[in-house]
């Protein structure tokens, strides 16, 4: 009889919890956050690294935030507005304060796209203002081509939205107890991209100016400025830092990791122009082993070498044109 009722119960339960996610979710998964605590009053989301496909819906980037004795300050609010939406219940499993700031470290989608929920949340949106027209100008193409990689359902709701504040130099931002410093890196992975310094605990938020054990993206990037911004950044006093990819990095090594490959790059574009191939000869270049590893390296790959393609094609025509 006992487990006749406990049963019927569970049942129950497991009805409820369907219909309440149908209703948010209109009946796809969850992302199921979980913030785990990195330092004192430190916390972050990890994002998988695989590409953006409908099983993992975008959950691809580490977003994080910090808990000050006032409030709280939330770093990237992730690709889709149920996402953002999770971050904010997840938050409040940790702590009742209000979510006062939100940095946008770039207008890349996983990290721009969850904007919406937070200022609905009556939060603070901070972002370099290269990354604000970026947002407007290239935010809804984006939102479509993110909307056929992950599918209608991850998306739906969500909109493009813009910052409530710029950010062109470095800011401090007092969250009650603790200083956080906003210190923007511009020109290098994006022309607008900002890095988040909790001075309390030494915890550095560098957004995509670092990916650890994932193929760099660099369709924004100039590779020689973002080379100088690691060795500035590796200059800032971190003991932990928290990349826009992957894990936890404690140590110089995956900087290392990262210039070779943005080099390699680099070389490998200016070689192929050197010798007057076609794009698709270039694309045949191969991948070094010690780049193998690296997650989503062939799609990545090919992607920054059409992109490197493209404006060499574009500095091309440009100089030839300037000599008319
Ligand atoms: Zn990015």
């Amino acid at each position: 009889m006992i487990r006749g009722t406990l049963l019927s119960v569970l049942v129950l339960v497991l009805v409820f919890t369907t219909l309440a996610n149908k209703t948010t979710y209109s009946g796809h998964a969850l992302y199921t956050l979980a913030p785990e605590q990195i330092a004192d009053g430190v916390y972050v989301f990890w994002g998988r690294q695989e590409p953006l496909t409908p099983e993992n819906g975008g959950n691809i980037v580490n977003t994080g935030f910090v808990v000050g004795r006032n409030s709280v300050l939330v770093i990237d609010t992730g690709p889709t507005k149920h996402y953002a939406e999770e971050m904010i219940e997840a938050i409040r499993t940790i702590t009742n304060l209000p979510i006062r700031h939100a940095i946008v470290t770039h207008h890349h989608p996983d990290h721009a796209f969850g904007i919406q929920s937070f200022k609905e949340n009556n939060t603070n949106v901070y972002m370099h203002p290269s990354s604000k027209s970026l947002l407007a100008n290239e935010g809804p193409p984006l939102l479509d081509f993110l909307e056929r990689l992950i599918g209608v359902e991850w998306v739906t709701e969500t909109k493009i939205d813009e910052p409530t504040h710029n950010v062109e130099t470095v800011q401090n931002i007092d969250i009650g107890g603790r200083v956080v410093k906003i210190l923007p890196f511009t020109g290098g992975h994006t022309p607008g991209d900002l890095v988040v310094y909790d001075q309390k605990t030494r915890s550095l938020f560098t957004g995509d100016l670092v990916f650890q054990g994932r193929a760099a993206s660099i369709p924004h990037a100039d590779i020689s400025t973002w080379i100088n911004h690691l060795d500035s950044l590796l200059d800032l006093d971190w003991d932990q830092l928290v990349p826009g990819h992957g894990p936890i990095v404690v140590d110089h090594i995956p900087f290392g990791e990262l210039r070779s490959y943005l080099n390699f790059l680099q070389h490998t574009a200016k070689q192929s122009a050197k010798r007057g191939d076609t794009l698709a000869e270039a694309l045949q270049t191969t991948i070094p082993v010690q780049f193998n590893q690296l997650a989503t390296i062939k799609a990545e790959f090919q992607r920054s070498i059409i992109s490197l393609f493209r404006k060499h094609e574009a500095n091309d025509f440009s100089s030839s044109t300037s000599t008319k």
